[in-house]
């Protein structure tokens, strides 16, 4: 089975016992040694949309933690059974009021021990009004020359790629496959 907290587990979700940590599948991963139940945590999958026109991007700060007060795409977390392109236009909808059209795949960023699994589309204004609705007090246009302070570690690659267009530099890591 699978199960995905933002959190790590501390009680079986079944039976209510204290979750320990078993090697399982070559991980520690937690483990109820009361219903002998494995819990394989997925990653969370989030989405976030560079809102383009006229060589500007769509950013809004945020009122809320991590990040509140600073800037970055309209994002967020994808609901079970939504696919990944619907959570992008939602998200643009719910959160500075644009009806969007997706462009491209920019890139899906991960790293080692990050939970999330970042999506990033580009797209461009059909229609609606750029404004300030959830999660966020200010919205506007900017110049990729002239940035506000961003929120996180990805948004100024993910705003170099977008400007330079470089979508498929994609690095292949080094890992040890055994
Ligand atoms: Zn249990």
């Amino acid at each position: 089975m699978s199960v995905n907290f933002g959190q790590p587990i501390a009680y079986c979700p079944y039976c209510a016992t204290s979750i320990e940590s078993r090697e399982i599948a070559g991980r520690q991963r937690p483990f109820c040694g009361s219903c002998e139940t494995a819990f394989f945590e997925d990653p969370k999958l989030a989405v976030a949309v560079v809102i383009e026109q006229d060589g500007k991007v769509a950013l809004q700060r945020r009122t809320i933690d991590p990040g509140s007060g600073l800037w970055t795409f309209p994002s967020g977390y994808v609901d079970r059974g939504e696919p990944v392109e619907e959570a992008a236009v939602r998200e643009a909808w719910e959160e500075v009021g644009l009806r969007v059209r997706l462009e491209h795949l920019l890139g899906v960023y991960s790293s080692p021990g990050e939970t999330v699994v970042l999506t990033v589309f580009v797209a461009t204004p059909e229609s609606g009004r750029l404004q300030s609705l959830d999660e966020n007090d200010a919205v506007g246009f900017f110049d990729p020359e002239d940035l506000p302070d961003l929120a996180f570690p990805n948004d100024e690659a993910i705003i170099e790629t977008w400007r330079t267009g470089n979508v498929r530099n994609v690095p292949t890591p080094i890992i040890d496959l055994g």
